[in-house]
């Protein structure tokens, strides 16, 4: 028998784990781009002139032409906050203790967007069109994860 489910709350549930696992590589231009931000400690996008577009984090082709692109600019570290959101539930359901704020960033010379932490943002209201600049750990302390950047943090 088919149910039809028209509210979320009430499917059934089996609390159990499944013995998945996974690795996800970032790739040629992830590769390019991780090293540069943990050795160099700089943001590398793609541009497209065909399609006058800038990715980052870098790309190794253009979703709208699939033309092969490189990890050619610099991008940030300044930044424009295009949205944000305030979480105050943890992914697990879970009460935060300390609401996370995040920001959708659009760094200078860039026309793609980086989800990453807004920081220090305690309680001041935020608007779209804030100034911001990406906050990197120390040059000793970087990986090559995208955690080498701590967030973003409000200039204006
Ligand atoms: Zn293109």
């Amino acid at each position: 028998m088919l149910e039809k489910i028209t509210r979320p709350a009430d499917v059934r549930r089996w609390p159990g784990d499944f013995p998945v696992r996974h690795r996800y590589t970032p790739g040629v231009a992830g590769e390019v781009f991780f090293t540069a931000l943990r050795d160099r400690g700089i943001l590398l996008g793609s541009r497209c002139e065909e399609d006058d577009y800038t990715y980052v984090p870098a790309r190794l082709f253009c979703e709208r032409c699939f033309a092969e692109l490189a990890a050619d600019v610099e991008v940030g570290p300044g930044g424009t906050l295009v949205s944000f959101t305030i979480g105050f539930v943890g992914v697990d359901g879970e009460p935060l203790d300390v609401p996370v704020t995040l920001g959708l960033v659009q760094l200078d010379g860039a026309d793609a967007v980086l989800l990453h932490h807004l920081l220090e943002v305690d309680d001041r209201p935020l608007e779209i069109g804030e100034r911001v600049e990406v906050v990197l750990r120390p040059a000793g302390e970087r990986t090559g994860s995208i955690l080498d950047i701590e967030g973003f943090r409000l200039t204006s």
